[in-house]
């Protein structure tokens, strides 16, 4: 009996962040990152740049007053 045929061959994929070989498959909690580090330092990044556009409030949209 083998099991080879419910575990297809890996992909390697290319780690966004450090442009390395990734395995892409489900063993690979990072993927497509090739590391936690990776993925870190990816979703960091992204998380940081979507902050800043969030950390934008809307002036306009007060409906509720903050102030006083
Ligand atoms: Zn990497």
């Amino acid at each position: 009996m083998t099991t080879e045929t419910s575990s297809p061959a890996p992909r390697i994929v290319r780690c966004p962040t450090c442009g390395g070989d990734s395995v892409f498959a489900p063993q690979n909690t990072w993927r497509p990152f090739c590391s936690e580090r990776c993925r870190m330092i990816d979703l960091g990044a992204w998380a940081s740049e979507s902050f800043r556009v969030e950390a934008h409030p809307e002036p306009d949209e007060g409906d509720e007053p903050k102030e006083n």
